[in-house]
């Protein structure tokens, strides 16, 4: 199975992290973790250069987007984001009967000018954004935070992938919230650790709804042995960022318009044409990518980068599929009689495809 649908890291975390759960898996689990998470945040305000009463821990940083809610929406209550993005927002914003106004991106999704005037009490940017993986640069961030009614919510779960990141913001202006995650650079999506980092009032309002032993004693453990091996994060994020450039390279040879991605994935498009067969027929060959059914999404495929030869899995399915398709749109037209051939690349060096299709009218 290749499995590139959900954004996890396709290389594993420090070692450090496996020696620590190791260690840590003893009898004292018999004991609750320490609710203030105290050594993660300790070890994260190190990492991340703010104070440690401007961090929360969460059991993921999903857990930390509901506890944003809990804590500041009441029923009917306005809630704004750009879309599409995170579909998580719109489900939280409905379990605590908030009203979701979701404005949409540009074509090439740049911040939508009236997100800021939307008057909600709480506004949330992923920025790098899901699926498109863009970056909305700080300069426009601080300007929404100034701009924006109530909370701004800053996703930042992508953001060692990219090349700028708010969390100047905080020390700067109350009404920023930046969320992080261990699940995606750090490659703990299985341990379940997020970090919001705010102005102590906020984190106040937040710990009132929060459960008190929110994040296990084993993955407090890991979270602070990953945060200690910034090294091992930063050379897997160099690793994927690399083959990030490969994958788009790779599907825009198959005619796939590919968003500059700053994530670990890439959304690819072929305008006007529904990828869902493309994604059902790369899961029949245990390819998993991410098809949204969604209007004005249809035509585009999240992909998360794996290692380089996963994604080279992926890009020789797509070619195969590509092919398959040309042959059946060609056999449905009755009008030319064509023969379709496999010939050598003209440029042989290149590594894909060595083969390209020609399809000949048969009347020749
Ligand atoms: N935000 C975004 C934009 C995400 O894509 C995800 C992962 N699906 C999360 C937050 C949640 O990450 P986690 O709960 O694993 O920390």
């Amino acid at each position: 199975m290749i499995k590139l649908n959900t954004n996890e890291n396709p290389y594993p975390p420090s070692p450090a992290v496996l020696e620590t759960l190791a260690r840590a898996a003893d009898a004292s689990v018999r004991l609750y973790p320490d609710p203030e998470a105290r050594a993660l945040r300790a070890r994260a305000a190190e990492v991340y250069g703010v104070p440690m009463d401007h961090l929360l821990a969460g059991n993921g940083s999903d857990e930390l987007l509901a506890l944003v809610l809990r804590a500041t929406v009441d029923p009917g209550d306005r809630v704004a984001f750009p879309v599409p993005t995170y579909s998580l927002y719109e489900t939280l914003v409905a379990v605590q009967g908030g009203e979701s106004v979701q404005v949409p991106f540009a074509d090439d999704f740049r911040l939508p000018p009236a997100l800021g005037r939307a008057r909600a009490r709480v506004t949330f940017l992923c920025n790098p954004n899901s699926p498109s993986g863009t970056l909305v640069p700080l300069a426009e961030v601080e300007a929404l935070a100034r701009e924006v009614a109530g909370v701004l919510v800053v996703d930042e779960a992508y953001v060692d992938f990219a090349s700028g990141h708010a969390l100047g913001l905080v020390a700067r202006l109350p009404n920023v919230l930046v969320l992080r995650t261990l699940s995606k650079s750090f490659s703990l999506a299985g341990l379940r650790v997020g970090l919001a980092v705010g102005h102590p009032e906020l984190l106040a309002g937040l710990r009132t709804v929060k459960d008190s032993y929110n994040v296990s004693r084993l993955s407090q453990a890991a979270a602070v042995a990953a945060l200690g091996d910034l090294p091992a994060m930063q050379a897997n994020v160099a690793r994927v960022r690399a083959t990030r450039a490969r994958l788009t390279a790779g599907l825009e040879r198959l005619a796939f318009r590919v968003l500059p991605s700053e994530a670990n994935f890439v959304l690819a498009r072929r305008p006007g044409v529904d990828q869902g067969p493309v994604a059902r027929a790369l899961a029949a060959r245990d390819i998993l990518v991410r098809h949204f059914a969604r209007p004005g999404l249809e035509d585009a495929l999240r992909i998360t980068v794996g290692t380089d030869d996963e994604v080279d899995a992926l890009l020789a399915a797509l070619g195969v599929q590509g092919k398959a398709n040309a042959l059946r749109s060609c056999k449905a037209s009755r009008k030319v009689r064509t023969r379709i051939r496999m010939v050598p690349r003209r440029s042989p060096g290149a590594p894909w495809p060595r083969f390209c299709l020609t399809v000949r009218d048969g009347r020749r």
